[in-house]
């Protein structure tokens, strides 16, 4: 097939032009970065792993009926999505304290919260994607009110879906970053979520032994990076079960 046009190249993605309008294929890069691109690396896998791991999530949520722009996987490291708008804001969901609102509040990590605290960052790296309120969202028009309610609506829902989906294998799912996309049927707009949803943009314990098996890995050099993806991929059954540690190989 011929490599298609670039339409964008970001940290860990690049997007290229689909197969039909209104479709676009994003590649799973292997680059990790960290501290707004000051810690950079390339963690061969990596983007195999996620590929895979944000299939099974999106494709989860496409089920129980929360519209993301997944369609399909194409091979190893690139899936087709749907085309979107994407809302300039990084939602957060926290269920427990851990890095930035430990630092900012001063609660030690690790402490659950008395119940899922939402938060919104303003997507711009020059400007370290600064923590915005409601207030601001309305006021520079990046979202309407109406859309903030349905985008805090499909907040939650990820959250049980994947609180959920973690617990079932042992994890517990401290926090996590969804982005989401606008996109037009007809004249009428539908929200849905965009991006990726892998362990490079969630806080994922070990429920008995405390141990991370996300991007802190990396972000705090504490080992491996693909053998904790690996090892939330393997319980989650997304790879076979011979020589999924040496590589991730996957399983259709
Ligand atoms: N996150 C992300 N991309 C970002 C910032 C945060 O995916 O640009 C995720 C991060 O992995 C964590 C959650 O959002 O799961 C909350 O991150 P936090 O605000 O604690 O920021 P950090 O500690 O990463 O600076």
């Amino acid at each position: 097939m011929a490599r298609r046009a670039k339409i964008y190249e970001g940290k860990a993605k690049i997007l290229y032009e689909g197969p039909e309008p209104g479709t676009v294929v994003q590649y799973f890069k292997d680059d990790a970065t960290a501290f707004n691109a000051e810690k950079k690396e390339v963690i061969e896998g990596k983007g195999v792993l996620n590929n895979r791991l944000s299939e099974f999530f999106m494709s989860g949520l496409n089920n129980i009926g929360v519209p993301t722009h997944f369609i399909k996987r194409l091979n190893m490291r690139e899936q087709l999505v749907r085309n979107c708008e994407i809302i300039p804001l990084e939602v957060v969901v926290r269920n427990y304290a851990a890095g930035s609102i430990s630092k900012r509040l001063g609660i030690e990590e690790g402490t659950q919260l008395p119940r899922p605290v939402v938060e919104y960052y303003y997507k711009d790296d020059s400007l370290g994607d600064p923590i915005v309120s409601e207030e601001h969202i309305a006021a520079f028009n990046w979202a309407s009110s109406q859309d903030m309610d349905d985008i805090l609506g499909l907040a939650l829902r990820v959250n049980d879906f994947l609180s959920g989906v973690m617990f079932s294998v042992g994890i517990k799912l401290v926090d996590f970053k969804i982005e989401i996309g606008r996109f037009f049927e007809g004249e009428y707009q539908r929200l849905l979520i965009a991006d990726e949803i892998s362990p490079d943009s969630c806080r994922l314990w070990d429920i008995k032994s405390g141990e991370k098996l996300d991007k802190d890995v990396f972000r705090r050099d504490l080992g491996s990076l693909t053998d904790a993806y690996t090892e939330v991929a393997n319980r989650l059954g997304l790879l076979p079960k011979t020589n999924s540690q040496i590589k991730p190989t996957l399983v259709r």
